[in-house]
């Protein structure tokens, strides 16, 4: 992981953007994507419009961010297990031909 992976991007809010985004009732959502009104230093949900607490939401982004760094890592440790697996299969595969060769070549 480089030190970029953490950076955030905020984007400048688009007022029209904003009103229109709005699809979802505030209770259900989880605010995962908010805008930034620098001038107010306020998040806006995209997806409910509700005003989120910026703290809350980077607090919440982090522990987030955690959760999917450690399920990219436990994947990577699985694909490593199949990788080996099929390192096997592929010696295995060369084996089985290399007999069939020699015993072709008998014949
Ligand atoms: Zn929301």
């Amino acid at each position: 992981m480089s030190a970029d992976d953490n950076i955030i991007e905020f984007r400048q809010r688009d007022p029209d953007d904003a009103v229109s985004a709005v699809r979802r009732k505030p209770r259900e959502c989880m605010h995962r994507q908010v805008w930034c009104d620098d001038s107010l230093a306020h998040l806006t949900c995209k997806a409910c419009g509700v005003a989120v607490n910026p703290t809350w939401w980077l607090a919440r982004f982090a522990t987030d961010w955690d959760r999917y760094r450690r399920q990219v890592e436990d994947k990577k440790k699985q694909l490593a297990v199949v990788a080996a697996k099929l390192d096997d299969a592929k010696r295995e595969l060369r084996s089985v031909e290399a007999k069939l060769k020699r015993r072709k070549a008998k014949l």
